[in-house]
């Protein structure tokens, strides 16, 4: 059977603006080929098990010539395989898409095109300027800025200067000063608006306004490098009137969300949403203990019990699991009164069919503690990881209440991208770290290195414990003034309006 190849346009950056038919031929490739310009983001989508093949790697600067990336193409179709054609921004504009379809058509290999959200209109937009305004302009001109090796910029600079349009130039920064000087020769006013947009609709974004007569040099100035677009027209004028993107609270601000490597996603996700260039930093990973005897043991005298105690979302998955292991379902639980330490814990009893009947006023595991020490008549059953907090079984002794504390997963931690975080740290490149839980401040702390000076680091706690915690190594602080993920992320824009800005 011969497969298929779909060209994909995976938008100029920003991960939200891969199309959804994009997505959905991402989710079902079996090989993936993309190159440099496609964002983390959306290579993060790639299926696990998809091979995946960069075509345009960075470092060597070494890209795979075309001809041969036509051939790759082709041969995994022929082997039968659902092959995703990764392009940034639009496969068609700039984007070899057509030289790529022209070997499979002549061996009959069906193909698909989705349309990305070019950069030529996207990063302009995200710089503040509409490409057309009807009060300036009534025509837009896509432009590549690239010269063959040693020939000059093929580019009827006259022409374009004729037709009052917004100019819009690609691949253009080295050649941006032969760029203008066309324009200028060209007739064009000096003092025409102009504007660069460098990795635009990122986070990194940098937009630069000058004319036409000072643009080549404010981007030198500025050390503005690829990829970048240059816009030359009227409506450059409406940048600043129009910048929104720039305008985002967080945006721009390297924050790093420290939390089990299943968790990440919604925080990190809202803070990007917000200009953040987030990086995530999975520094533990929970995994439930199986066999584990004891957890076995609990549940089959459930009856001695009067409340289930659980901490945490990994728990909670620690104890369906066995439940499912035994062929049991929520039922098994229907004798006992459930707490949970916080909302977080109770999303994930809800996933399964139940709910906490008890979550503290303040989420951490001294409340907890003292509000089961208030109610409970019988005996406790904890369902929590080694390492739990000893605030939780102390407030029980001192309510002298019996209970049992019970392991019933493990928390490790990671390390794989510790150097790199080390050395932004070390380079005062991190504006702020999150911290979710005391252990998210451990995994942080071991898996970065303690050698580190810690003072560096500036990190946002969910709750007081965990802010203990982090001062405890000599991390500077700001506590949440609730713990939610609401309040951690004003007491984040809270410190940027005062101290970023
Ligand atoms: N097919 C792509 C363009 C490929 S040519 C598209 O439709 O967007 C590559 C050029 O696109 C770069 O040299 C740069 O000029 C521009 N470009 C792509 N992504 C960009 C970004 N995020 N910010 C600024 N320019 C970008």
């Amino acid at each position: 059977m011969i497969g298929k190849v779909t060209l994909v346009g995976a938008g100029p950056g920003d991960p939200g603006l891969l199309t959804v038919k994009g997505r959905e031929a991402l989710l079902e490739a079996q090989v993936v080929v993309y190159d440099r310009l496609v964002s983390p983001a959306v290579l993060s989508l790639m299926p696990e098990n998809a091979e995946k093949i960069n075509v345009g790697k960075e470092a060597s600067h070494h890209l795979v010539p075309q001809e041969q990336i036509n051939r790759l193409l082709l041969n995994k179709a022929l082997e039968g395989k659902r092959v995703v054609r990764l392009k940034g921004g639009d496969p068609f504009l700039f984007g070899r898409g057509g030289e790529e379809l022209e070997l499979l058509t002549e061996h009959g290999v069906s193909f698909e095109e989705v349309p990305g959200i070019t950069s030529a209109i996207a990063v302009p937009a995200y710089g503040g300027i509409p490409v057309t305004h009807r009060e300036f302009t009534s025509s837009l001109h896509i432009i590549t800025g690239h010269a063959r090796a040693g020939k000059p910029l093929e580019i009827d600079f006259e022409a374009l200067v004729r037709t009052r349009g917004t100019l819009v130039f690609l691949m253009g920064v080295t050649s941006l000063p032969d760029i203008c000087a066309g324009l200028l020769e060209a007739g064009m006013n000096a003092d025409m608006p102009a504007a660069i947009v460098e990795q635009g609709t990122t986070p990194r974004q940098r937009r630069f306004n000058a004319t036409v007569g000072t643009l080549a040099q404010t981007a030198t100035e500025q050390a503005v490098t690829s990829p970048a677009i240059s816009i030359v027209g009227p409506v450059c004028a409406l940048a600043e009137k129009f910048d929104w993107f720039d305008a985002l609270p967080l945006k721009g601000k390297k924050i790093v969300v420290t939390r089990p490597r299943e968790r990440s996603g919604t925080l990190a996700g809202r803070l990007s949403k917000l200009g953040a260039d987030v990086y995530e930093y999975p520094c533990i990973r929970t995994e439930p203990i199986i066999p584990c005897p004891e957890m076995e043991a609990a549940l089959n005298r459930l009856g001695d019990y009067t409340h289930l105690v659980l901490t945490s979302p990994a728990g909670v998955e620690a104890l369906w699991g066995m439940l499912e292991r035994e062929g049991k379902d929520a039922r098994a639980l229907s004798g006992v009164t459930l707490a949970a330490i916080g909302p977080g814990t109770d999303r994930e009893l809800r996933k399964h069919g139940l709910r906490a009947d008890y979550i503290p006023a303040v989420y951490d595991a001294a409340h907890l503690g003292a509000g089961l020490a208030g109610m409970v008549s019988g005996r406790v059953l904890i369902l929590r990881a080694e390492l739990g907090s000893p605030a939780l079984t102390e407030a029980l002794e001192r309510g002298k209440i019996p209970y049992d504390d019970i392991h019933c997963y493990t928390t490790a931690y990671e390390s794989e991208h510790a150097a790199a975080l080390r050395t932004l740290i070390r380079e005062d490149k991190v504006d702020i770290v999150t911290f979710t839980s005391a252990s998210t401040v451990r995994g942080f702390a071991h898996s970065v290195g303690e050698d580190l000076d810690f003072s560096r680091v500036l990190g946002a706690c969910i709750g007081e414990q965990t802010a203990a915690e982090a001062r405890w190594y000599g991390i500077r602080t700001r506590v949440a003034a609730q713990a939610t993920m609401d309040a951690l992320i004003d007491i984040i824009i809270k410190e940027g309006n005062e101290t970023w800005n």
